[in-house]
């Protein structure tokens, strides 16, 4: 059962979670942010590219109004010894007031959701809560709150449902650990 090993850039992967297993942890993450947000309109921010696949997935399960943007992050080294500058690219919506979810396809070392989170609360939005499809809880060096994870996984490199190697991988429809 299960698909074979692939190979992407020379690199061999192995079957992790199945299309089907996506899909309950998906569908269970949508009845959870659906019962949560009943009545607020949450704002639903996608981090592209990765993101693409589970929030298409998450949010046509999604059985409450609500808006959705797509985002990308973009990070570069401050001028003085600030560190570094989180940008948010595509971010024309008025969020003040606004309940926000940010939509993520995996919190590894939570540097990024780290740097992101300020950069949205300066904005006045009402809320921020992060939906993630993976988290690496072994990983974790940020203290972030993460009030909605669909899967926790080991530290391992994965790929497909949206996750790349390298550029390759994103359009599977089954997860692969590399081996
Ligand atoms: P963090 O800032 O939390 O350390 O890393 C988040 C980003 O690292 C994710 O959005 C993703 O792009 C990338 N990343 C972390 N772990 C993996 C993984 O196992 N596979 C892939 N394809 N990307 C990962």
């Amino acid at each position: 059962m299960g698909s074979p090993h692939i190979t992407i850039h020379q690199k061999a992967f192995r079957p992790y979670l199945s299309a089907a297993a996506l899909d309950e942890a998906v569908t269970a993450l949508a009845a959870r942010l659906s019962a949560d947000y009943a009545g607020r309109e949450p704002l639903f921010v996608v981090v592209l590219t990765g993101a693409f696949m589970f929030a298409s997935d998450l949010l046509k399960r999604m059985t409450e109004p609500c808006e959705i943007v797509f985002i990308r992050v973009a990070s570069y080294e401050g001028t003085a010894s600030s560190g570094v500058v989180q940008e948010i690219l595509g971010l024309r919506e008025d969020v003040q007031g606004r309940h926000l979810v940010v939509v993520e396809d995996i919190v590894d070392t939570g540097t990024t959701m780290h740097q992101l989170l300020p950069t949205l609360l300066a904005k006045g939005p009402a809320s921020v809560e992060i939906a993630t499809l993976f988290s690496k809880p072994a990983s974790l060096r940020h203290d972030i709150a993460l009030r909605y994870v669909a899967l926790e996984i080991p530290n391992d490199f994965v790929v497909g449902y949206g996750l790349d190697y390298d550029g390759l991988g994103r359009n599977l429809p089954d997860v692969y650990v590399a081996v």
